[in-house]
């Protein structure tokens, strides 16, 4: 009975799409729900699995595409929002307490999680993160996938979700592309103003990727494709609302019900959303199987899928010297440079916390400063001049 209500939920979402065939049809809180023609047939979407409820993990790739500083966002910002997804998506996001108390009981902890991948798709360890400098932008256009129109080319989006984060044309915060895009094109971009955590509210608390990997995902705004009272997201749970929210009026009343303004697939201000419910855990979490299933990983074989247990600065004193700071004072650091060559160098203490590289001879250009720490190697690129 559950396979067939959520056979039936996908079949409705597919057709959805299909109507809006290949049109960007919706300006969403500054999101722009692409709506692509997704390949899928029938017969694929009869492959639906139970939900056995296993604990998901998913390697992400960030495309850092930057016209000028600013928009070169830190580690440090890839790692907050990597934070927000993980609570979100598995409902350790804190403001859970906020939900109001009638949608509490739909609310969904959807046994999801994203980590930075350590491979590339030939299986070399890679960082997962690639930063490029570009005259392009604002993007509009798809230009954004394409190292050809000074964007960055996906990595194999079979096996990654690509994340782009860059300066998106036309006041668009991101868009999310549904399963079954074209290769090229598939994955979630998010305007650099938007991405991580800042103190600059409304849209500061990271919600905007929670939003669009939702829709990579296969979940459809509440409202459904057209709004109105007669079109709605095809789940169960989530009650019919006439259009996007655009606050936070918790009281909202349309199409003869409470709204749940709080649900991530609203357009709320990012401080009001705090749920995903069951239904659309159900969706996603099929599919992932059906259609993704080829960015699954078994949560309980990555270690240290939570970012926050890594903390990795490093400051460049001169071409010989460096300061790594890192959490975990007895992690192993190691110096390579742009050939892959080990860098050799004597280890001082700074202070706690810190240490002081001396390399043994000048380096000039890009090494990457490699941190292994319980198994896992964090990576971070450094110029040195
Ligand atoms: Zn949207």
């Amino acid at each position: 009975m559950q396979c067939r209500k959520a056979l039936v939920t996908v079949l409705v979402l597919l057709s959805a799409w299909r109507t809006s065939n290949g049109q960007f049809n919706r300006i969403c809180r500054a999101d722009r729900h692409r709506v692509s023609p997704p390949e899928l047939h029938v017969g694929r979407v009869q492959a639906l699995k139970e939900d056995t409820g296993q604990e998901i993990a998913i390697p992400v790739v960030f495309h850092i595409v930057y016209n000028g500083i600013g928009q070169n966002i830190t580690d440090q910002q890839l790692h907050a929002q990597l934070q927000v997804l993980n609570d979100d998506y598995n409902r350790k996001n804190p403001d859970s307490i906020n939900t109001l108390a009638a949608f509490r009981p739909v609310a969904a902890n959807c046994r999801i999680s994203f980590f930075i991948a350590e491979k590339d798709a030939a299986g070399n360890p890679a960082t997962g993160v690639t930063r490029t400098a570009t005259t392009h932008g604002p993007f509009a256009n798809d230009d954004i996938h394409f190292n050809s129109r000074g964007g960055h080319d996906a990595w194999d989006t079979r096996q990654f979700l690509n994340i782009w984060v860059c300066n998106l044309a036309d006041g668009i915060f991101g868009y999310g592309s549904p399963p079954g895009t074209a290769e090229a094109t598939d994955g979630v971009v998010i305007d650099y103003r938007y991405f991580g955590v800042t103190d600059t509210p409304p849209y500061n608390k990271g919600r905007t990727a929670t939003h669009e990997i939702g829709h990579w995902l296969g979940l459809n705004h509440l409202w459904g494709d057209t709004g109105g009272c007669t079109s709605d997201d095809g789940i169960e749970d989530t009650p019919t609302q006439f259009g996007a929210s655009t606050d936070c009026d918790l009281t909202r009343v349309s199409c003869g019900g409470l709204n749940m303004v709080q649900n991530y697939m609203d357009q709320s201000h990012d401080a009001c959303m705090n749920l995903f419910t069951r239904g659309q855990r159900a969706v996603m979490r099929n599919n992932l199987f059906v259609h993704r299933s080829g960015v699954i990983h078994d949560k309980s074989l990555i270690t240290g899928v939570a970012p926050e247990q890594h903390q990795l600065y490093v400051q460049v004193l001169n071409t010989n010297t460096l300061v790594v700071a890192s959490t975990d004072p007895s992690a192993k650091i190691c110096l390579i440079d742009v050939l892959g060559r080990t860098i050799p160098f004597t280890e001082t203490q700074a202070s706690e916390g810190a240490r002081t590289l001396t390399l043994h001879g000048d380096v000039k250009g890009v090494c990457m400063v490699v941190l292994v720490q319980k198994g896992r190697r964090f990576v971070q690129r450094v110029m040195v001049d």
